[in-house]
């Protein structure tokens, strides 16, 4: 999809901040600096609408974007930074399950993963979690650039086993510097939308 319009619409802590105009989501989970941002604007074409930031777990909110009055991005907090607080962490954690479990207009899960590495314990947990209540998941692997072309499918396939996933999970290859994997990425959001 060619994005022209597109805007930060609410900074949600909780339901009665979430948009109200009953378009369909597309939310994003991933550990604290794994490129949810990056990803946000590579897909938007924006350089900078999502806040890309060297301090991980900064952001505390859910962040819902409008893309042409079509669909939100909602970008989620970022889990697994070590150095917040565990009354911190609780109500992060319950905040994202609120959403993730009660909005009903939520239709993909966006599940970002760092391609350069095996999943972490946290990327376990949430893939289980979000499986468990049946959350339609794409796993997105990105800073594809980061990694030699050569060793990408073997990396896709460490992350796959590691959090042994299912099979109709698709995996998408992404980069927000080359902008790989952006056309894909679009087309399994775009499936998942009414028409
Ligand atoms: P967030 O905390 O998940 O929103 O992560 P950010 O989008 O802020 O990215 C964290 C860091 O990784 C930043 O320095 C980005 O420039 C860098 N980054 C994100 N995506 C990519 C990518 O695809 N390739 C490369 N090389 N760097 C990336």
């Amino acid at each position: 999809m060619n994005v022209h319009h597109a805007q930060l619409a609410a900074s949600a802590v909780g339901p009665a901040q979430y948009p109200s105009d009953g378009l369909p989501e597309v939310a994003l989970a991933g550990r604290s600096n794994v490129g949810k941002s990056s990803l946000i604007n590579k897909l938007i074409n924006r350089r900078n609408l999502a806040r890309t930031s060297s301090q991980p777990g900064k952001t505390q909110t859910l962040n819902f974007y409008r893309i042409e009055n079509r669909m939100y991005l909602t970008d989620l907090p970022g889990y697994g930074f070590a150095k917040v607080s565990k009354t911190t962490r609780a109500k992060w954690g319950k905040m994202i399950e609120e959403y993730l479990l009660k909005r009903d207009r939520l239709k993909l899960v966006l599940h970002v993963i760092d391609l350069r590495h095996p999943p972490t314990q946290d990327d376990i947990l949430m893939y289980d979690w979000l499986t468990h209540y049946d959350v339609p998941i794409v796993i997105v692997a990105t800073k594809a650039d980061k990694v030699p072309r050569g060793k990408w499918q073997k990396h896709a396939k460490v992350i796959r086993e590691t959090l042994m996933a299912r099979d109709i999970h698709p995996l998408v290859l992404f980069s927000a510097e080359t902008g790989m994997g952006k056309d894909e990425l679009w087309k399994h959001i775009l499936d998942r939308l009414p028409a």
